[in-house]
Formats: structure tokens, C-alpha cells, sequence
């Protein structure tokens, strides 16, 4: 866990000893090409379970996004999202948590165990109720927003998960301000997004010009869309001043988190990000934060 670029380069030989540790490890449970089936336990079943993922024998496989969940279906990525905000925020049944989609897996996975969920996605678009999620409570869940405007009050939330969405939004930062707005006092968010761990600073792939038209500074990389096929451009790899745009909405508690584990299904070097709205108006004054309701 480290809440700066300086604190993880002092850390760098230590961190650079343990990826090739976990790398062999990882190698070891591949064997040999093909559909690759590892015992473990999942975390978001709360049992023992299978990780499959499928390696071409040759490049690097994408634990990130695949190793999938044989019971839940939910990949690496999400399920330790899932168990990171769990141990953080340890949330009540009826807990407000406002997610950045809806349109997956994972937020039918959040809708049966917290029944006050919100859900969004930047297009609407209809969906068969999901199997045991009774229909009032999915069409509440539902909503179509747009992250640099959201249309709820302020502080109306106890967390905010947003997974893979923030590299998608040429304005992030007014999304980490709605988010920051959102959020009761004391209330957490957790985020992922394509970060560089070497790169102090944010890479800018593509960018709006004046005329709002986008203008690639890298060749487009698009991410898997649930709600298109034709993918969506990711505008940004982002470094560790990711943080510093954290704090400068207001939040405090920054931290960049790292994680590993064969067991729970973790491999590859798994990254999240944590903040918390500060408690009392003197602390968001401390942190630099401005306050808007
Ligand atoms: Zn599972």
C-alpha cells in the first residue's frame, strides 16, 4: 500500500524481487497451452471454487481480466475489488453504494447482497431481470448517468465502486469531484483503471479538441463495452499522479493498493486505488477539498 510514487520507489528492489517470485509461481500452475482449471477459493462465494483462464502457451496470460470464477463468474479484478471494499468499508445489507455499471456480472453479484445498490451505465439500455433479483428492485437499481454530471444529491452514498470506467472519461477529474460530491462524509470509494506502476505520470492516449473532436495521440486502444460491441476508446493509462487528482478533489486516505494471491485467485499483480471523503468539514478544509452539496 503506498500513497506516492516516492514511497514505491524506495520500495522498488524488494517489490521487483517478489514479481519474479509470484511469476514462477504463476508459471507453475499454467503447465502447458490450452483451458487452465486452478482450485482456490473465492472470496465473493465465500467457498472453494475453480479459476479458469485460457493460455496460448506463448505470451503472457491476462489475469486481470480473466480467471474467472467457475461458480460466480466474476474475474480477478472483481472479485478483489469486491473483497478490498468488503475489508474496508465493511458494509451493512442495507448499505448505500452507488457502482458505475450495471450491465455485468459483478452488479447483479453487488444487487443480491446489498439491496440499496445503485447501479449506472453512460447509455440506458434493457435488460432481462437477472434470475432471484426481484423486478421493482432491479428497475430502482438501474440508472443511466453520466459521471461528470450525476443527477443524485450530495452525499447520498456510503461508497463508490467504479471499476474500469474512469479511463474511458475524457474529463476525469469532474468525475472524481461528482464522486467526491456524492459521497457521505467518512465514505470511501474504490476504483480501478489501467495503472502504469512504473510511470509517475498519466499517460494521455486520446483527447477532446476544441471543436469536440477526439484526436489520438496514441493508436485507440479500446476496452470490451457491455453495452456495445464496438468497444470504447480508452483516453488514458494512468501513473501514480492518478493520486494526486484524489486528494485535489478532496479526498484524503489516497492509497495505491498491490495484491497477490494463488489461493484467493489473485495472480498477476493486481492494483486498486482507495480514498475516503474526510469526516468533518475542518478535515475536507485540511485536505483542500471544496465542498459542494
Ligand atoms: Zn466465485
Amino acid at each position: 500500500m503506498y500513497d506516492s510514487f516516492a514511497g514505491y520507489e524506495a520500495d522498488r528492489q524488494s517489490i521487483d524481487e517478489r514479481h519474479k517470485e509470484r511469476s514462477l509461481k504463476q508459471r507453475a500452475v499454467l503447465g502447458s497451452a490450452g483451458d487452465v482449471r486452478v482450485a482456490g477459493h473465492c472470496y465473493c462465494c465465500g467457498r472453494d471454487s475453480v479459476f479458469t483462464i485460457h493460455w496460448d502457451g506463448k505470451t503472457s496470460p491476462n489475469w486481470r481480466e480473466e480467471f474467472k470464477c467457475e461458480r460466480c463468474g466474476l474475474n480477478t479484478r472483481l472479485r478483489g475489488s469486491v473483497q478490498a471494499f468488503e475489508k474496508l468499508c465493511k458494509p451493512w445489507p442495507r448499505t448505500r453504494i452507488y457502482a458505475t455499471e450495471y450491465a455485468t456480472p459483478f452488479f447483479e453479484w453487488l444487487l443480491r447482497h446489498y439491496p440499496n445498490a445503485t447501479g449506472s451505465e453512460f447509455s440506458g439500455i434493457q435488460l432481462p431481470v437477472p434470475e432471484g433479483i426481484p423486478d421493482e428492485r432491479w428497475a430502482r437499481a438501474c440508472r443511466t448517468e453520466n459521471v461528470t454530471a450525476l443527477s443524485f444529491p450530495g452525499q447520498e452514498f456510503d461508497a463508490v465502486l467504479s471499476f474500469d470506467v474512469l479511463e474511458h472519461v475524457p474529463d476525469y477529474r469532474k468525475a472524481l469531484g461528482e464522486f467526491f460530491r456524492v459521497l457521505k462524509p467518512g465514505g470511501r470509494i474504490v476504483l480501478t483503471a489501467p495503472f502504469i506502476e512504473h510511470n509517475p505520470q498519466t499517460i494521455i492516449r486520446a483527447r477532446i479538441d476544441q471543436d469536440g473532436v477526439i484526436e489520438h495521440l496514441l493508436p485507440p486502444e479500446y476496452h470490451g463495452d457491455p453495452i456495445s460491441d464496438a468497444g470504447c476508446l480508452c483516453y488514458y493509462h494512468f501513473g501514480w499522479d492518478l493520486l494526486d487528482e484524489f486528494s485535489a478533489a478532496g479526498f484524503e486516505d489516497v492509497q495505491s493498493r498491490f495484491y497477490w494471491s494463488m489461493r484467493l485467485g489473485y495472480p498477476g499483480n493486481q492494483h486498486l486505488i482507495t480514498a475516503r471523503r474526510p469526516r468533518s468539514r475542518a478535515a475536507e478544509k485540511l485536505s483542500g477539498g471544496t465542498i459542494r452539496r
